[in-house]
């Protein structure tokens, strides 16, 4: 069994970006080469910018690299949610950007014949709870009459059609919802980044940042060389460090971890998911899954509020194993190839956070429901940095920080998970 990402395993890099040397003076600095970092590059860089990417790892290494590969509608908070907090004008919206954030993806993948396994094939919601099945048949409702979402309702009795296990109380399927192999697609965005203009250098750690005057210049320091910029973007999501304080007090890392199996035959993966949809269930200790380009089946959760690292992947990969088990007891004798986990980075109020502070931009706080919303905001961050800080839709959002905490996300993830699992219990 591989402990690492199925999708860095079966994507090649687009080039060796290690040895780059580092300019010394750029119009757009981009922190973080995952996808809100290499989208801001690519969208900056076409028009006319000169960019360089800075990446402490490598190209898709942070959670863009490690994800479920689906590129889902909705808002990590849900629709209804949304409406009790925001009223209905700015949940539309704020629930528009995700699918115009699938559009995007579509219209990259279609402009340049990428091959990233891109497919239109519909996001499940499945009903861990009966209780959560009538909150879904009112969610449903409110998305068809107020966005004209064309999602679709199956009852317990028809679950078959969607899903070949019984432990669900029924599902809303969202037809707009994509997926596709998200090791490809980074890689790809990278090269399509270089192709405009930028440049990208791995190994290239951010250590240090300070502004020049009162604008969006900054000096940045890095483990391979200094450069000024006109302006930085910060994309690194739960990988926020030290130097960039300010927004590391507002992302808490939860771990999230992912187990794929071996190639499944066609006739057990026709039964277990039929129509080759992304789906995720609704307790706050989610599972996901959707069946892989080669027929795997790909099985992700929080499984415990944890960070990521080989220990707490293991631990984490044993316990959505009997999960896994649980909800498809046809996979028992599959053999689990892959295992592995990866940072998501939650905010108080589980929103997308975007925008200036102390001339340094920045886009984070996806929430889990970065696959679409990353790349999209690596467009709208390329506009803002242009002068346009009305493209991004999340601007006026208050973004508090989280009381108490200054990075060490232990505690708050040992009291985060007792909650969240009490609510499990409850709800
Ligand atoms: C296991 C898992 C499953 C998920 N499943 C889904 C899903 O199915 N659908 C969905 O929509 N979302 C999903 N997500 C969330 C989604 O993957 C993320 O929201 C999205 O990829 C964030 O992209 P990003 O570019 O902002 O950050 P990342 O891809 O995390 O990239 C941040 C990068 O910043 C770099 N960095 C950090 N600090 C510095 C520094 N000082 N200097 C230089 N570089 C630095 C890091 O090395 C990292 O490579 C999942 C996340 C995880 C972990």
């Amino acid at each position: 069994m591989k402990m690492h990402s199925y999708w860095l395993d079966t994507a090649t890099p687009s080039g060796d970006y290690t040895h780059t040397p580092v300019p010394k003076e750029v119009d757009v600095a981009v922190v973080g080469a995952g996808f809100t970092g290499l989208s801001t590059a690519y969208h900056a860089a076409r028009a006319g910018k000169s960019v360089a990417v800075l990446e402490t790892n490598t190209v898709n290494w942070g959670a863009s690299g490690r994800n479920g590969g689906m590129a889902t509608t909705g808002l990590a908070i849900g629709f209804r949610n949304a409406i009790k907090r925001y009223g209905e004008r700015r949940a539309i919206g704020y629930f528009r950007e995700y699918n115009e954030a699938i559009d995007l993806i579509e219209n990259i993948v279609q402009e340049h014949s990428l091959e990233v396994d891109y497919q239109r094939s519909g996001k499940m919601n499945l009903a861990w709870k009966a209780s959560h099945w009538e909150g879904m048949q009112k969610t449903a409702e409110a998305l068809k009459r107020l966005v004209g979402q064309p999602v679709e309702l199956v009852d317990r009795a028809g679950i078959h059609r969607e899903i070949g296990s019984d432990v669900y109380h029924g599902a809303m399927v969202d037809p707009l919802g994509a997926g596709m192999h998200v090791g490809k697609f980074g890689h790809e965005l990278g090269r399509l980044a270089i192709e405009a203009g930028a440049t990208i250098h791995e190994k290239a750690e951010v250590v240090d940042v300070e502004r020049i005057g009162s604008g969006t210049v900054h000096d940045l320091k890095t483990t391979r060389g200094d450069l000024r910029a006109g302006a930085v973007v910060l994309g690194t999501s739960g990988y926020t460090g030290k130097p960039f304080g300010w927004q590391r007090r507002r992302v808490i890392p939860v771990g999230s971890f992912i187990v794929v199996t071996e190639p499944l035959p066609q006739q057990l993966v026709d039964e277990l998911l039929p129509n080759r949809r992304m789906a995720s269930d609704s307790k706050n200790f989610i599972y996901y899954f959707r069946i892989t380009p080669d027929n795997r089946l790909l099985f992700g959760g929080r499984a415990r509020f944890a960070l990521s690292d080989p220990s707490q992947d293991r631990e984490s990969g044993e316990i959505l194993k009997k999960a896994m088990h649980h909800v498809f007891p046809q996979t028992r004798d599959a053999r689990i190839d892959y295992m592995w986990g990866g940072l998501v980075d939650i905010s108080m109020d589980q929103m997308v956070h975007a925008g200036e502070h102390q001339g340094l931009f920045y886009s984070l706080n996806y929430s889990g429901h970065g696959v679409q919303m990353a790349t999209y905001m690596g467009k709208v961050m390329a506009e803002v940095v242009s002068g346009r800080p009305e493209a991004n839709i999340w601007r006026d959002l208050k973004n508090p920080w989280i009381p108490g905490y200054f990075g060490n996300p232990w505690l708050h993830l040992r009291a985060g998970g007792a909650w969240y699992g009490l609510q499990d219990k409850l709800s």
